[in-house]
């Protein structure tokens, strides 16, 4: 570029004898300690501006969401001007360089983008900003420099004193792990008094056993681990029984803003969820970490996968009382690994109504004999010596019952799929802010805080900083989470058609199929139960709410067994 290199900053006029013109950029960070407002920013530009003698256009304002760096041609106002309207402005003024950019790279980028354009940049503050000598180009680059080094140290910084508050075992809000509930400790905690020492965690809220979900969580695990029940089975009856999932069970327990405890949103249990409850080795009381790895778009923090913290000679650390002991655990994760391995009946048993006849007598399943003449269902009583007296069923009159009742009833429909649609929710991320704000408002009496002192000036910008979330998140919609049903374009016999018989078989168990049968071959007597399928294969609107889904799916049910008595 012909520009003449001088000392002087950036010229007040074009070549032409135009006023340069000004654009003002100015960033909100709310990830660091940050304390220069947006006003402020601006006003210090102005001054600078109107010094210099030069005109302003435009401001462009960015909130800075994220603790990595955010280029200026991704931030909303400030990409805009660049990219679409950079021949409204000659220079861009910003409070400090850190104001623009983060990182060396971005100001190269910035730096190539302003020489080819012909644009300059401008410091309101640090006054050897010059891009247009190359002294001035350098002390740039050491300046960004220097912010990147200082904005690396400072997401290090949230991080780490992150996973310092997770590793010694206190709640930091949210949804507790399955079978706890979180408690001021006042006296001692279970596992110190366990271990007969001195409670060091008085005042600190902890996880101890809740009152439903422990013996709930204790009653799942037996039923898994002794009488081999499917997690799908254990849904569906978690589900009837109307007890609620852990999520609701700890939401009715907080308070909103009038003071009222919260309601349930009614969120169903679902296998996926609970599978991963199970899973977790939370559930032997273990203290868990999960590491901040950074913050997405939204500035919502993503995490590692959990892991158990272990002491120095690597021994688990416990926070809690446990659940279950390490064997059941261990057993627990076996059975549901096997389970895992063969959703549905085995190779040799293969039949089509496996677990979905139920003897009408005994209640039991009934399973496929291949007889002497002709195959049959036979209740399971038989062949425990007490039997209840059910005859049996010809295989062929017991899925000619079920073919002819599914594909008559369903066969033309086209198959919808359901499609879960999370709703959105800031209730925990709103309690998460709460317990830190009475944390921090705690420390407002300690005298190492005391009136006058940077540690105390600093928390008050961190309180102020929280109490400006919480508004916000409090202002947020709460939107229940919904069942969205979407067509396949196929319709249902064709995609039964598609099946083999152990697929058709799954297909059932996940729909929660049911058919029972009482009197043999001769004078059978069905009933059935469908209800799930109902629901999937268009009786009911796309986009209900939850609540309104399990409602629905009562009335099904009920019904059903008034049709068939
Ligand atoms: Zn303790
Ligand atoms: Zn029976």
């Amino acid at each position: 570029m012909g520009r003449p290199r001088t000392r002087r900053l950036v010229k007040a006029v074009t070549d032409t004898g135009r006023p340069l013109r000004v654009l003002i950029a100015v960033r909100l960070s709310r990830l660091t300690d940050d304390t220069t407002s947006p006003e402020r920013q601006l006003k210090e530009c102005r001054q600078y501006v109107a010094a210099k003698g030069w005109i302003e256009v435009g401001v462009a304002e960015d909130l800075d969401v994220s603790a990595r760096t955010t280029a200026p041609f991704d931030r909303a106002e400030l990409g805009s001007w660049l990219k679409h309207r950079a021949d409204e402005f000659d220079v861009i003024v910003f409070w400090r360089l850190d104001r623009i950019v983060r990182s060396v790279s971005d100001l190269n980028d910035l730096l190539n983008w302003a020489k080819k354009d012909g644009k300059h940049l401008a410091s309101a503050t640090e006054e050897h900003f010059d891009t247009s000598t190359a002294i001035g180009y350098i002390i740039a680059i050491l300046i960004a420099w220097v912010a990147e080094m200082e904005s690396q140290a400072t997401s290090e910084r949230t991080t780490s004193m992150h996973a310092d508050f997770i590793d010694d075992g206190r709640y930091r809000g949210g949804t507790p792990s399955f079978g706890y509930r979180p408690v001021l400790i006042t006296d001692t905690c279970w596992v110190c008094a366990d271990a007969g020492v001195a409670c060091r965690h008085v005042g600190q809220k902890r996880l101890e056993h809740d009152p439903v979900m422990a013996p709930l969580a204790q009653e799942v695990v037996r039923r898994i681990v002794e009488d081999s029940v499917r997690p799908m089975a254990i849904v569906k009856d978690l589900t009837a029984r109307k007890i609620m999932t852990p999520d609701d069970h700890h939401r009715i327990t907080l308070k909103d803003k009038q003071g009222k405890p919260r309601k349930p949103k009614g969120i169903a249990w679902q296998v996926g969820n609970l599978v991963l409850m199970l899973k977790s080795p939370a559930l032997m009381g273990y203290q868990m970490r999960r590491d901040v790895l950074g913050v997405d778009q939204d500035g919502k923090k993503v995490y590692d996968k959990p892991e158990i913290v272990r002491d120095a000679q690597d021994r688990p650390v416990l926070r809690a009382q446990p659940i279950i002991d390490p064997v059941t655990f261990q057993r627990l994760q076996t059975k549901l690994e096997e389970m895992n391995k063969k959703r549905g009946p085995s190779k040799k048993s293969n039949a089509l109504l496996l677990g979905v006849l139920k003897c009408g007598v005994c209640g039991l399943n009934m399973y496929i004999n291949m007889g002497r003449t002709y195959p049959y269902y036979r209740c399971k009583s038989y062949s425990s010596g007490a039997s209840c007296g059910n005859p049996n069923i010809r295989r062929e009159l017991a899925e000619a019952f079920l073919l002819d009742l599914l594909l008559g009833e369903f066969g033309d429909i086209e198959r919808c799929e359901r499609v879960y649609e999370p709703g959105e929710d800031h209730s925990d991320e709103l309690e998460q802010v709460q317990v830190t704000l009475d944390d921090l408002t705690g420390l407002l009496t300690k005298p190492a805080y005391k009136q006058g002192t940077t540690q105390r000036e600093r928390l008050e910008h961190q309180i102020e900083r929280l109490a400006e979330r919480e508004a916000v998140l409090e202002a947020k919609p709460v939107r229940p989470s919904t069942y969205r049903l979407v067509g396949t374009g196929q319709t249902f016999r064709d995609y039964w058609d598609s099946l083999n018989t152990e697929e058709q078989n799954i297909y059932l168990l996940d729909h929660g199929v049911l058919v029972t049968v009482k009197g043999g071959s001769q004078a059978p007597e069905w009933s059935y139960e469908l209800s799930d399928l109902h629901d999937i294969l268009g009786s009911i609107d796309p986009g209900i709410d939850v609540g309104e889904y399990m409602r629905a799916q009562d009335e099904h049910a009920r019904q059903n067994r008034e049709s068939v008595g």
